[in-house]
Parts: structure tokens; C-alpha cells; sequence
């Protein structure tokens, strides 16, 4: 692990490709809104695209009949937090699921390794910060805030 100064659009940006060849495959379409001026971060670059790539991966997924990602940028300047939302319009999470999602080998696929969010969980907490989930009916955001000097 080394912690650097890290700018969250540049690791976006990096990443996008991965993301965007995953989403082909699916019949996704990968729309990134990127903010400018965000503040920097402190955190491992490598560990934080494994984040975005973890979840977004995820949203792809959800989505078997194709939809939307999208990923936008946000900050709050009083709780000094920078917030990622990567939201999908896949079919949401139940609630009797949801709970359970960020539990080390959690899984509903067949071939999943239910380790994903437990380890995007465990590097968001390690810089301070926190992940979030939203899902009611369909759809589902899913929230990362780091906070920023
Ligand atoms: P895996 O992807 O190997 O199943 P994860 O830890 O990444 O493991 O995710 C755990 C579970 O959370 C998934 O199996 C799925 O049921 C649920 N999940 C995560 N993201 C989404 C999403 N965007 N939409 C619907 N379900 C999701
Ligand atoms: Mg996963």
C-alpha cells in the first residue's frame, strides 16, 4: 500500500476502458460525468480503481438486458468529503439482500466470490471514508466518500 496525493477523475479516467469493454459486452452504455476542480485525495491510486472497477463491474452485471452507468463526481465542502456515485438501472437490490452485500463471500451468482464490496469496503475504510448503498424497486447507486485535506 502507498497512500498519495490521488486525483479521482484522472483515476476515472484510467480506468474507463476496462469498464467501457465490460459494458460493450453487456449491452451497457458507460456515461462518466466528470467534475471539475475536485479536490485530491489521499489514498493508494491502484487500490482505489480496484474500488471503482469492483463496483462497476457489479452495476454492469446487474444489468442483463443492458442499460446504463453512470459514474459522477461530487463534493461537500463542509463534511470536506469527496463522493463518487456510480448508479446502474439494473433490476436494485432486495431488501432481504442487502444487508448481507458488503459480508465477505456474499454472493448471488454462480460464480461469484462474494469478496468484491468486502474488500472495496475494508480500502474506503482504511483512507477514512465510507461506501453507501441506495437501491428501491430497481436500480442502484452506490455511493464512495473519501475525504479530502
Ligand atoms: P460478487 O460480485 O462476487 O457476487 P460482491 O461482493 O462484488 O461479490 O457483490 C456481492 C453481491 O451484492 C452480489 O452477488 C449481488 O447480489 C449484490 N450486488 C452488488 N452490486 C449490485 C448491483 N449494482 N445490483 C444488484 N446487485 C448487486
Ligand atoms: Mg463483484
Amino acid at each position: 500500500v502507498s497512500y498519495d496525493e490521488v486525483d479521482v477523475p484522472r483515476v476515472i479516467r484510467e480506468i474507463l476502458p476496462i469498464i467501457n469493454n465490460e459494458a460493450i459486452l453487456h449491452g451497457v452504455v458507460v456515461q462518466y460525468e466528470a467534475l471539475y476542480g475536485l479536490p485530491r485525495v489521499v489514498a493508494d491510486k491502484e487500490l482505489l480503481k480496484q474500488v471503482f472497477l469492483n463496483i462497476s463491474k457489479n452495476g454492469i452485471e446487474a444489468m442483463t438486458d443492458g442499460g446504463y452507468l453512470t459514474i459522477s463526481e461530487r463534493v461537500d465542502i463542509e463534511e470536506r468529503l469527496v463522493s463518487i456515485d456510480i448508479h446502474d438501472n439494473g433490476p436494485g437490490i432486495p431488501v432481504y439482500v442487502i444487508d448481507k452485500i458488503f459480508d465477505p463471500f456474499f454472493t448471488t451468482k454462480s460464480e461469484g466470490t462474494g469478496l468484491g464490496l468486502s474488500v472495496c469496503q475494508r480500502i474506503i475504510h482504511d483512507i477514512g471514508g465510507y461506501i453507501r448503498v441506495s437501491s428501491k424497486g430497481f436500480g442502484t447507486t452506490f455511493t464512495v466518500s473519501i475525504p479530502f485535506q
